[in-house]
């Protein structure tokens, strides 16, 4: 993805307040992020670990979701697989929450996807990062293959919380 500026990250976001996405956390270092090889930037607040985020240039202007993880749990044990970039990992994977956007989310409504827990979705799926024994399932795909399955898997949950 082409990189983004701070205030495109601030505006990116559709699930939350003006207010929120102004004094929400944004990494400092962003010229530092690894931009060519991800699909969507996501990070989690150091200051709020429940608090996670992530913005996503998909078709058309980016789009920025903000997120809570569950608590610690029994997904911390298990191996689990991110629903986004279907890679297993031991204690790796969140439940992660989104409120939807507007109305729906007003009055409450949420979506849930379990991701990998730092978000890194993007390097798993190159082979950038490793995620340990077994973390990739033997698979047929091609890494470009992936990339759109993930990318794929991603815009299915935004739409979820756009819509
Ligand atoms: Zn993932």
């Amino acid at each position: 993805m082409k990189p983004l500026t701070e205030p495109e990250i601030r505006n990116a976001f559709v699930n939350c307040t003006k207010g929120e996405a102004k004094r929400l956390y944004v990494p400092r270092e962003l010229s530092g992020e690894p931009w060519s090889d991800l699909d969507f930037l996501g990070w989690r607040d150091p200051r709020a670990p429940d608090r996670a985020y992530l913005v996503a240039e998909l078709n058309g202007p980016p789009v920025g979701i903000q997120l809570r993880s569950s608590g610690a749990g029994s997904w911390q044990t298990r191996r689990s697989m991110c629903s986004v970039c279907v890679t297993t990992h031991t204690g790796g994977v969140s439940l992660m929450v989104a409120p939807k956007a507007g109305k729906a989310g007003q009055q409450g409504n949420s979506v849930g996807t379990y991701i990998c827990s730092d978000l890194a979705c993007s390097l798993y799926v190159r082979g950038k990062k490793d995620a340990g024994m077994g973390g990739r399932l033997h698979e047929s795909l091609t890494p470009q293959e992936k990339v759109q399955r993930t990318v794929a898997n991603l815009a299915a949950f935004i739409a979820e919380v756009v819509t």
